[in-house]
């Protein structure tokens, strides 16, 4: 199976009819149409109305074929699908990229079939330690939040940080405060709980023994994968990005990844791209992954097929960092490229069809 699989297409922007006076246009309609040079002769001007689009990731990793049930895979597109229709939905009425973001990401956020609110993954001492960030394209606002273990929508709080502080990311017990302040809702730390993310932790230990307080680090793919994000495009021209994560498995000494670093996970701006990432988050922050991409395209004039194949298979893979990422541009452009053997992903361009997909071998 390839490794480099990934995915785009090209915009889709819809045409719209607009009529400047009485017009015909169903053959019996016409039958009475007037002279050629009457006054009253229909006038219809074609203009191209503004493109949209949303892409969304539900986490890369060591996701294969077979360490997949037809159910869960069924289960998997199914919250993909409900995610996009949730953001195109707002994107569609004219909506905000800001709101279609955090309407995607708050589905997967409340599946436990993901790494990000409900499904995060344990850390070492079997707690849920909580990461997220917004951008939005048009101003460079910024939003995060880490470390938090009782918000019940991490990235909606990443939000009101953006919007209602004069600060860009807020820690631990400080941000649940400022949560308080907000009324946003808090819950209780097992609210993230599942079985199949402490079996995870279980095995994870086994794998290292307990004595080793380091070695969890070099574990990656086979622990890490479910963060969610999403990226949009608004009928207005805004950029707008998403990231939300319980982090890497087994983690520890309050640690941190990228997901919630402005530039490394979660990045937007209207004149290159907007980009949420996936991946083993270390690597993501020393190589600034999603603030690059968008700097090769200001920069350099790469489109974002260009600027994030080179990134995430020419930079990030030949020293180890695995992970992928779904990227839009201004014009609706998207493309989602990873570098393991499958990531979540699904998109989707103004009213054209969904794509979702899984593995690396999809298009
Ligand atoms: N990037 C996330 C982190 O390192 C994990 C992931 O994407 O799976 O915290």
């Amino acid at each position: 199976m390839g490794l480099f699989s990934s995915f785009s297409f090209a915009t889709n922007k819809r045409v719209g009819l607009s009529l400047l006076a009485t017009a015909c246009f169903t053959a019996a309609a016409c039958s009475s149409a007037p002279e050629p040079n009457s006054s009253v002769a229909a006038k219809a001007t074609v203009t191209e109305a503004a493109p949209f689009a949303i892409a969304i990731h539900g986490g890369a990793g060591t996701i294969t074929r077979a360490s997949m049930t037809p159910a869960r895979e069924r289960a998997y597109r199914e919250k993909l699908a409900e995610a996009i229709a949730a953001g195109q939905q707002i994107l569609a009425a004219g909506g905000t990229s800001m709101d279609a973001v955090i309407a995607a990401v708050q589905v997967l956020e409340d599946s436990p079939l993901f790494n990000a609110g409900r499904g995060a993954v344990y850390t070492w001492d079997e707690q849920h330690e909580l990461d997220a960030a917004i951008m939005d394209g048009s101003n460079r606002a910024a939003g995060a939040v880490t470390g938090v273990k009782t918000i019940k929508s991490p990235i909606a709080l990443a939000r009101k940080v953006m919007e209602e502080s004069v600060h860009v990311m807020l820690s631990g017990a400080g941000a649940e405060e400022f949560a308080d302040l907000h009324q946003l809702e808090r819950v209780d730390n097992s609210y993230f709980n599942t079985e199949a993310r402490f079996d995870a932790l279980q095995r994870m230990k086994q794998q290292l023994g307990s004595q080793d307080k380091t070695a969890w680090q070099q574990l990656d793919a086979r622990f890490k994968y479910g963060t969610v994000g999403a990226v949009a495009l608004d009928t207005h021209g805004n950029l707008a990005a998403a990231t939300s994560t319980g982090g890497m498995t087994g983690k520890r000494y309050g640690r941190i990844g990228d997901s919630p670093v402005i530039g490394a996970g979660t990045w937007a701006d209207n004149g290159s791209c907007a980009v949420s990432a996936t991946g083993h988050g270390e690597y993501f922050i020393k190589y600034q992954v999603a603030a690059d991409i968008c700097a090769r395209v200001t920069y350099q004039g790469k489109d974002i097929v260009s600027a994030g194949d080179t990134v995430i298979h020419e930079v990030l893979m030949p020293v180890g960092g695995t992970g992928g990422v779904i990227i839009v541009d201004g014009q609706g452009k998207v493309h989602m490229p990873f570098n393991t053997e499958g990531m979540y992903r699904a998109s989707q361009q103004g009213d054209g069809p969904v794509h979702i997909a899984i593995y690396a071998d999809e298009n």
